[in-house]
């Protein structure tokens, strides 16, 4: 950062007057600044970034080709050939390494550049005020002098001075350390005032729980609070993941093995007699031939492709390393009103005491037998209605609209105001009437929401929330004719009330209100009971699909509501998560004492498939729960508790809707539509990427064993070398790659839904894999031997030709091998590897470039070539074509064997 663009920041903002820091600032506070002025500051202070996160330049990426083992070996070749003064290998060599080279390139800067688009998409943004309206801009792009809004549950994204401040809170714990939200406000604080006493300011980096709030920008990027302590949050490297990791240190490994096993076939060839330059080369081309270089590029890509085509489904992945998890995934811990539901609700019943108004038209009993329509109905209950809907229109913060969704904010909220609006009750004239003083948020913790209304020298207290939480806060209740006091029976009855309606499935909340002297009194007590709400919000038509695809799948679903048990069992049961509406659902207060749980509580709670009025608190101890069971867990979240259990579980799932930014920043992935289905789908993928990257390591690596295995018994038996360096190099660096990506980007087997999840713990290869990839090695290594010994003997050509054809026998045994790669229990001919385009593809071209190889001139004396003509065409074709039958064979018996077993 430079001198110049330091000096430019406000002083001590807490400690200035509104006023005059806007006026300093040049900015308006409605109207924020104007398109032209931000572009201007936005040369002058630069991205509003913590690190310049630079785009890796295609220069790196092509410098970074030549940093590998394999370039090294390769060089050693090369000025071996000339010391040797083999001009036409050395020659072949270097354009070997510029092939490599990219090929390598062109490959990864569409890894690269992929990964960089991914990252765009989840990106944080902020609402600012511009031009006079509120637009949602990129953080990255904020500038000094900016009119930043925030709601509870946003992300700060830059240092701001609050000018608005409406029961504001932060979560300063990750600058100041302090674990409790801090109220926040717009009064000038002491120059002196350290970080936490800063009041009426908003740093980066932070969340604001609740509230609401407006503040401008007096700092961004390295220049922020944030940002002078940066060097301790450093933005995190590129991570390589649990996989790459594993890929890599396999390489490594292998390395090693391969270096002693070429040191030992030179030394014997040497000791035999045969040439030591042909010998130095082929300990190199050895080397080079078991050295899974293309792995860690072709995972990559794999992954990358896997992102994308996620994003295109709806599914947004924060952190790479996720993909493979999600493949393992054993649980999915999942909400139930808006990802099993629709989230579009509608007031379906209002209950109030003399009786029950059926809100689609018709009317229904009450257990008194009144039955109310609302057009008939006497005046005295008539004003019920109409102060029990008051109550839910005022203690509310949606707003309705005319266009589709019918309104902006809480779907529960706008349900409310559209049946206020059905009798006659709009809000905003509600509000000049009795302006709001105060508002006492949404709690999931005490599930109910308050706020205080001015109405003549009182305030009228609305409250609304769950009706166990609300009665406890009531001890009257509002009739037509009088107030009723609560007694035990009261309770009951409206209790029983309560359960009949969840019964339905509808979402019930009670309404309550007060009367109170002063604003600052507590609203959850000595309240009258106004009656209750029914909101219908049915299941998701696809829902019960997708469930039936994870039992199959071994994955259980288990919901995790802050609904009540009853309304919770209706909607489980309607979506196919129980078999019985009658079956276990706990509550998610029983965990509470977690500490002290019976291994037999334990075990009941491991077992139940519903758990409801659950706290984020609750969540994290059934995270804690099945993970110590050996489970992999996914959790969804979108409120700001629940971050911590969206970091918990192995798969933190946020909603792209309903979700806060700080829970979208906390969580692993994030679901665009909030659905349910989606998180299955993820799932899919998880797997199939993680099972492409086992096929094309298998695919790999067995082809490297057949030629390592038919290079060291070919010396070992005194044969001319099967392959030449020149020749295995061309197979592994350029032919293999295309074959390994089209298997590395498949769409994945259909019946990949159809087995339980993978071990987490399982690697990559396990100790099946490595027999079945010896397996296969060794009888690709039998065919370039046979092919070799065919060509020697019966038809006695020289050796340069027989070499040509176990050369070019390898090389397309090793492209028909990719078909080895179904599955057993695949058909034969119609399975996921023939229907892959992209396989074709890359056979296509592999094929042209060994035709290439042969009939080219300058190719085909670089890569030692002669023409085979008829009788070696058919060798080649013949002794190719044999591993793909002997094991598509053998792969048919094992199926049979494992079938009649
Ligand atoms: P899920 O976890 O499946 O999304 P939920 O939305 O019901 O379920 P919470 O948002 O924690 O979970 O709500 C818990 C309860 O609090 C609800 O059942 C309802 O009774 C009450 N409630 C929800 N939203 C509000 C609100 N805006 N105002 C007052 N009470 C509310």
């Amino acid at each position: 950062m430079s001198e110049s663009k330091q000096k430019n920041i406000i002083r001590e903002p807490w400690n200035r007057s509104v006023d005059d820091l806007l006026q300093e600032l040049f900015t308006d506070r409605e109207d924020g600044l104007s398109s032209a002025e931000v572009k201007k500051r936005q040369k002058k202070y630069g991205k509003n970034l913590l690190r310049e996160t630079r785009r890796k330049s295609a220069w790196q990426i092509w410098l970074n080709q030549f940093e590998s083992l394999i370039m090294l070996l390769l060089a050693v070749a090369a000025v071996v050939s000339f010391i040797f003064g083999e001009w036409m290998q050395g020659v072949a060599v270097i354009a070997v390494i510029f092939i490599t080279v990219i090929i390598g390139f062109s490959t990864e800067i569409r890894a690269v550049r992929s990964m960089e688009a991914l990252r765009e998409l989840s990106r944080v943004s902020a609402n600012v005020r511009r031009d006079g309206r509120v637009k949602q801009v990129l953080a990255e792009a904020l500038v000094p002098g900016d009119i930043v809004v925030l709601d509870g549950g946003d992300i700060v994204t830059a240092d701001l001075r609050l000018i608005e401040a409406n029961k504001l809170q932060a979560d300063e714990a990750a600058l100041t350390g302090e674990s409790l939200p801090v109220s926040k406000n717009i009064e000038r604080a002491e120059e002196e005032a350290p970080l936490a006493e800063r009041k009426n300011m908003l740093f980066k980096g932070t969340a604001v729980t609740r509230g609401s709030g407006a503040g401008v920008v007096v700092a961004t990027g390295m220049n922020t609070e944030l940002g002078k302590i940066s060097a301790l949050v450093e933005e995190a490297e590129e991570e390589m993941t649990p996989l790459e990791q594993r890929l890599d240190q396999l390489g490594r490994r292998l390395v090693w093995v391969t270096l002693g096993i070429a040191a030992v076939v030179a030394a014997l060839g040497i000791f035999r007699g045969k040439a030591a330059l042909l010998m130095i080369e082929t300990a190199i081309a050895l080397a080079v031939a078991a050295i899974p270089e293309g792995l860690p590029i072709v995972a990559t890509i794999a992954l990358a492709r896997g992102m994308m085509r996620m994003a295109k489904r709806n599914v947004l992945i924060n952190r790479l390393s996720s993909v493979e998890i999600l493949g393992a995934t054993s649980v999915i811990f999942t909400d139930k009103t808006g990802t099993l539901t629709e989230n579009r609700m509608a007031v379906a019943r209002l209950v109030t005491d003399p009786g029950e108004f059926n809100f689609n038209g018709s009317s229904n009993k009450t257990e008194e037998g009144n039955s109310v329509d609302l057009g008939n109905i006497g005046e005295g209950e008539k004003q019920t209605i109409h102060i029990a809907l008051k109550v839910g229109v005022l203690c509310n913060n949606a707003s309705l609209t005319d266009d589709e969704q019918g309104g902006v904010g809480d779907p529960l909220e706008i349900a409310l105001l559209d049946a206020g609006r059905k009798l006659g009750l709009e809000r905003d004239e509600l509000l000049d009437e009795m302006p709001e003083a105060r508002e006492e948020a949404f709690d999931p913790e005490t599930k109910m929401m308050a706020t205080f209304n001015q109405q003549n020298d009182d305030f009228l207290v609305a409250v609304k929330g769950a009706p166990e939480a609300v009665l406890k806060s009531c001890n009257t209740v509002f009739t037509a004719d009088a107030e009723k006091n609560v007694g035990k029976a009261e309770r009951r009855k409206w209790l029983d009330l309560n359960d009949r309606l969840a019964k339905e499935g509808l979402r019930i909340l009670a309404l309550a209100q007060k009367t109170e002297k002063s604003a600052g009194a507590n609203p959850y007590e000595k309240l009258t009971l106004l009656g209750l709400v029914g909101l219908l919000d049915p299941p998701r038509d696809e829902v019960r699909d997708a469930i039936q695809l994870c039992r199959r799948a071994g994955i259980r679903i288990i919901m995790v509501t802050g609904d009540q048990t009853l309304t919770a069992r209706n909607i489980a049961f309607r979506v196919g998560l129980m078999e019985k509406p009658e079956a276990e659902a706990l509550e998610g207060k029983t965990l509470d004492d977690y500490e002290n749980l019976s291994d037999e509580d334990k075990n009941r709670f491991l077992e139940a498939g519903v758990f409801s009025r659950v706290s984020p608190t609750q969540k994290l101890e059934l995270i804690t729960l099945h993970q110590e069971n050996g489970a992999v867990v996914a959790m969804t979240g979108d409120g700001v508790n629940d971050a911590l259990a969206l970091k918990k579980a192995d798969i933190g799932i946020a909603m792209g809707k309903r979700g806060t930014q700080v829970a979208r920043e906390a969580a692993d992935m994030i679901l665009k539509d909030d659905a349910f289905s989606t998180i299955v789908t993820a799932v899919r993928y998880g797997r199939a990427i993680f099972t492409n990257i086992r096929k094309f390591v298998i695919f790999l690596l067995s082809g490297n064993v057949g030629e390592v295995l038919a290079v060291a018994t070919a010396s070992v038996i005194d044969l001319p070398l099967p392959v030449l360096p020149l020749q295995i190099l061309f197979i592994n660096l350029v032919l293999d790659v295309f074959p390994a990506l089209a298997l590395g980007i498949g769409e994945g087997d259909p019946g990949i839904m159809s087995n339980p999840p993978r071990d987490p713990e399982e690697p990559v290869l396990t100790g099946k894999h490595w027999l079945l990839l010896a397996g296969y090695g060794y009888v690709i290594s039998l065919s370039i031997l046979g092919a070799l010994a065919i060509a020697l003997f019966p038809l006695e050509m020289a050796p340069e030709k027989a070499i040509t054809l176990s050369f070019l026998t390898l090389a397309f045994a090793r492209l028909w091998h990719v078909f080895n790669m179904r599955d057993s229990d695949d058909p034969v001919f119609l399975n996921e590897i023939t229907k892959n385009p992209y396989v074709w593809g890359a056979i296509a071209l592999c094929r042209l470039l060994l035709l290439a190889a042969v009939y080219i001139p300058g190719l085909a004396e670089g890569l030692s070539v002669v023409r085979p003509g008829a009788a070696g065409w058919a060798v080649i074709i013949g002794m190719s074509l044999a591993p793909l039958i002997i094991i598509q064979v053998a792969k048919i018996a094992e199926d049979y064997l494992l079938e009649t077993e």
